[in-house]
């Protein structure tokens, strides 16, 4: 098969990568000419655990390569992915879907026979509809099925999400195009992933709702946290006692800062604005955005409480500022939001992050960026553990409070047993759970 991903990022980059390791012919294509001039020189534009070397593999092969010529690489692809970003629009929260039609017209005008046309990029219901009404227009002489299939992977597991997902939606009553999805799947499928062929809207509000639904597991456990806090309980073990139901589930009731990123918060916004044009209102998602919001903030506050309720002139150590560890990726991360309060209040930040601090850099002008969590630790008044990665679970909690002004430490991702840093001689504060001093 040949295959064409116009969009080299996050999901695009992965999801050729795994294509072609499955044997199939891949051009990722993108606009940015710095991106695919580090890709060309194996230099990967994002932190994606394992993406480095599957790359270079497949390049080497000769089934993976990069271009900027869209028109040159579509026009004899088999399957053509858009992969673009579909980022909130500014002002009103509808997805901004200028890149997925831009693309489509590109590929309209470059075609020169049959092919499918597959939105991967997440795109409100009736987007389909839409491509498929640009492309008739732009190339009406030629037969271009266009598919539903959404993108369920994560980062920071992308490589294994996409290589071993729980099912695979394709969206496309056109049995041409379900033969052409089924043989580009055809390894997963051997696999057992589940195909699960539906119509494209269908497919297309699938994504929607596994978003919404997710993002609402993890406010829902976020205001039980709440309440646990507020009557002596104690939010791990509730998520544990919940989530061995099966019913429930153990995933996604994390207690934490509230969630943030890529995905979430601009997909909930976007379901939101399709809802309100169909006049059919949904009240649970309309509170998971809302709690969300306000959680950010008031994540902020909590560290200036456990500092003694003022924190200016105080200096706050933060360890983690992307939104999820494993990742460079820092949009919509809720060290955003947290940081900004405390810089509000005052404070001096001095912060450290494994991978997001070139991202974080221009995001994060006013804090200082630092080498290690140890330094963050250094002459601090408080130090937040706002995302968790792996190295800050076994930190040598001794050592962290000494170098403190005060050993005040916040885990807002609760990595630590409260009597391990009580023992280290800490004052702690977690989430869901009574603080500790
Ligand atoms: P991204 O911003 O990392 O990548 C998008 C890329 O598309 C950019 O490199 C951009 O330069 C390129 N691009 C835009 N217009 C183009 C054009 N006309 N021609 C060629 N290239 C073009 O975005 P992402 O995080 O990979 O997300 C892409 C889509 O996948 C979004 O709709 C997102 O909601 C969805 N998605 C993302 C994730 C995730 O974890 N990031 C997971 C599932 C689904």
């Amino acid at each position: 098969m040949k295959i064409v991903m116009i969009g080299a990022g996050y999901v695009g980059l992965v999801s050729g990568a795994c294509l072609a390791d499955f044997g199939h012919d891949v051009i990722c294509v993108d606009k940015d000419a710095g991106k695919i001039a580090d890709l060309e020189a194996n230099r990967m534009p994002i932190y994606e655990p394992g993406l480095a070397q599957l790359v270079k593999s497949n390049v080497e092969t000769g089934r993976l390569s990069f271009s900027l010529d869209l028109p040159a690489a579509v026009a004899d692809a088999d399957a053509i992915f858009i992969a673009v970003g579909t980022p909130s629009r500014r002002g009103d929260g509808h997805a901004d879907l200028s890149y997925v039609f831009a693309a489509t017209r590109e590929i309209g005008a470059a075609l020169t026979g049959p092919t499918v046309v597959v939105t991967k990029s997440t795109v409100p219901v009736g987007t389909g509809d839409q491509v498929e009404r640009i492309l008739r227009d732009v190339a009406p002489d030629i037969e271009a099925a266009v598919v539903s299939n959404p993108e369920f992977l994560r980062e920071g597991a992308a490589i294994g999400d996409f290589k071993r997902p729980d099912r695979i939606v394709i969206g496309t009553t056109d049995e041409r195009a379900r033969a052409v999805m089924r043989a580009i799947y055809r390894p997963l499928y051997l696999n057992e992933a589940p195909l699960l062929f539906t119509a494209r809207r269908t497919a297309e509000l699938i994504k929607y709702a596994a978003n919404a639904f997710l993002a609402t597991k993890i406010t829902f456990i976020n205001e039980i946290a709440d309440l646990c806090e507020q009557v002596d309980a104690d939010v791990k073990d509730v998520a544990r006692g919940i989530g061995l139901d099966n019913r429930i589930g153990p995933k996604f009731l994390h207690a934490g800062p509230g969630f943030g990123g890529s995905c979430f918060p601009k997909d909930t916004l976007a379901l939101l604005k399709t809802a309100e044009d169909h006049e059919s209102p949904m009240r649970i998602v309309e509170a998971v955005v809302q709690v969300n919001e306000q959680r950010k903030r008031a994540m902020g506050r909590k560290v200036i409480q456990a500092a003694g309720g003022d924190v200016r002139g105080k200096r706050i150590g933060v360890l983690g500022l992307t939104f999820k560890p494993n990742t460079d990726d820092m949009r919509d991360a809720p060290a955003l939001a947290i940081v900004q309060t405390l810089l509000d209040g005052g404070a001096e930040v001095r912060a450290f992050d494994p991978e997001g601090m070139e991202a974080a850099r221009p995001m994060l002008p006013d804090v200082t960026l630092v080498g290690d969590p140890y330094a963050a630790a250094e002459g601090a008044d408080a130090l937040v553990i706002v995302t968790e990665w792996d190295l800050f679970r076994a930190l040598d909690l001794k050592r962290v409070a000494r170098l403190m002004a005060l050993p005040i430490l916040v885990d807002l991702r609760n990595i630590y047993p409260p009597e391990e840093a009580l023992a280290a001689g800490f004052s702690y504060t977690s989430v869901g759970r009574s603080a500790v001093s």
